[in-house]
């Protein structure tokens, strides 16, 4: 193989995940290193989150918790204010801006790199993984080609949504469903006088609504979830201390002391929930599979209606829509779908406490459920790093098993050398581990441990690994 595609850290993905993690390397590795950063769409930044083109849809953190750096919380604010010079430490702006962002950061680090640091941008998608000959790790992409690397980093992000397990009657593979409303173009077919159903209420349906809004839609917009609750709004008021939790075993014990902090809030429950975010792991961490099963069946959605919230100016938009009477939240289960000629389709919902199915005509589904929460599913690098046995699932099947730092445990529990992840794949095992403020610290340990391993090889430092032609 020639050593153009050779690597001494390969990273997969080039979302926020793999950016930061790339920036790290960039800024903290003095002696030679190979870095090249693998992704599918070409444009790397951005990701699934930041990528968005509309103009409304909003970061759900203020610009002061967004940093592309831990030890530098005001970075993102000075980025924006170059870009934007009003801008407050408390507002939530574009989340495209948040992509142009990581793009610039990662210029500069590149930019500022040592001389024998070098990076590479790849377009490609990976689709297996196996060890390599002489070490490392072999990986092969869609098209056939081939790339080696001593060290491989996951960092394939969000999954797309995934259908609902209800009978659907051939709408799953009718231009009337959309499957995902990131996919550039998805919401091109609606006219603006459609009723569309949108399968979620959470962050991904305001999104949804909010670009329909942006194309001055006037039909209805039926929303529905099991619960029907929507995700609250930001306030800005003072953080409350950490709550002090007596390290419960039982998710009703934590429950009742959220409930009682909360009670006890001056100003606002926002507060307890933010003070919880730098001990939610270790609670986590603390809490038998069982009761971590408990939490995603019975707690969860409540607990990220109240966690992941709505930008101010969001919420108003939202509650326009909702008094306009275009926009109808409603708490159903979705039983199935229909379609009843090639212009409507009919869902069959259960609305909950009514006892009695009902039925909807609308002209479109729109799929807002969000990033898949199983593992592998439609994810072919996944499913094939499970089945070789090089990775496994965390034990809830949110992500991968991993040690403490990200390293990648194999299917017989134990370190895989070399294969890390971070980011969205490690919630099983951290429960917070998909946005910013995580994903930077994961990245900067990351980084460390990564240049680590190469310093105390000096036989392997990195841009002298021999690996096996091919
Ligand atoms: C719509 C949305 C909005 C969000 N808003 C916020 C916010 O305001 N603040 C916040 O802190 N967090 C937010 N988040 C959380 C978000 O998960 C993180 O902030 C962060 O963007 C996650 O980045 P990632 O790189 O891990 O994942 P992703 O953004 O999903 O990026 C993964 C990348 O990997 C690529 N990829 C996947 N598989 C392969 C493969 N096999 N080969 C090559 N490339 C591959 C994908 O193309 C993608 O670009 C949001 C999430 C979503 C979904």
């Amino acid at each position: 193989m020639s050593s153009e595609r050779r690597w001494d850290v390969l990273v997969v993905g080039g979302g926020a995940s793999g950016t930061l993690l790339a920036v790290q390397l960039l800024r903290h590795a003095s002696g030679p290193l190979r870095v090249a950063l693998l992704e599918r769409s070409g444009n790397i930044g951005p990701g699934l989150a930041y990528s968005t083109p509309s103009a409304s849809h909003l970061l759900n953190v203020p610009v002061a918790k967004m940093s592309a750096f831990a030890d530098d919380p005001e970075h993102f604010l000075r980025w924006m204010r170059r870009v934007a010079p009003d801008t407050a430490p408390c507002d939530f702006v574009q989340r495209r801006r948040y992509g142009q962002y990581l793009e610039s950061v990662l210029r500069t680090a590149r930019r500022h790199a040592a001389p024998q640091v070098s990076f590479m941008p790849l377009k490609g998608e990976a689709v297996s993984l196996s060890r390599a000959d002489g070490g490392g790790y072999q990986v092969e992409l869609l098209d056939g080609s081939r790339l080696e690397a001593q060290r491989v980093v996951l960092a394939v992000g969000n999954a797309q949504p995934a259908d609902l397990p209800v009978e659907d009657l051939g709408l799953f593979a009718s231009p009337r469903y959309v499957r995902s409303p990131w996919a550039p173009g998805a919401l091109d077919g609606i006219a603006p006088h459609d009723p569309v159903l949108l399968i979620g209420t959470g962050l991904t349906m305001v999104d949804t609504v909010l670009s329909l809004a942006e194309r001055h839609h006037e039909g209805r917009i039926h929303a529905v979830s099991r619960h029907g609750l929507l995700p609250h709004v930001h306030r800005h008021g003072p953080a409350a201390p950490p709550p002090t939790f007596p390290a419960p075993r039982h998710v009703r014990s934590l429950l009742g002391t959220l409930r009682r902090e909360a009670a006890r809030a001056p100003e606002d429950w926002r507060g307890v929930v933010d003070a919880l975010r730098p001990v939610t792991a270790s609670l986590w961490g603390d809490l038998a599979p069982s009761e971590r099963r408990r939490f995603l069946c019975h707690l969860r959605t409540f607990w990220d209606v109240h966690r992941h919230r709505m930008a101010p100016s969001v919420n108003e938009t939202v509650r326009q829509l909702r008094s306009a009477g275009v926009l109808r939240p409603q708490a159903a289960r979705v039983r199935g779908f229909r379609m009843v000629d090639e212009q409507w389709v009919e869902a069959r919902l259960s609305p909950r406490g009514l006892g009695r199915e009902e039925s909807l005509r609308v002209r479109h589904v729109i799929n807002c459920t969000g990033p898949d929460a199983s593992l592998g599913r439609g994810h072919p690098l996944l499913r094939a790093l499970l089945d070789s046995g090089l990775g496994r699932l965390d034990s809830l099947g949110l992500g991968l098993a991993t040690d403490g730092e990200g390293a990648l445990l194999d299917a017989r529990g134990r370190v895989a050398e070399g294969l890390f992840t971070l980011g969205p794949l490690r919630r099983g095992e951290l429960w917070e581990s998909t946005a910013v403020p995580e994903i930077r610290a994961q990245a900067t340990a990351l980084s460390s441990r990564l240049l680590r391993a190469f310093a105390s090889q000096p036989g392997l430092s990195p841009s002298r690994l021999s690996l096996p032609l091919s």
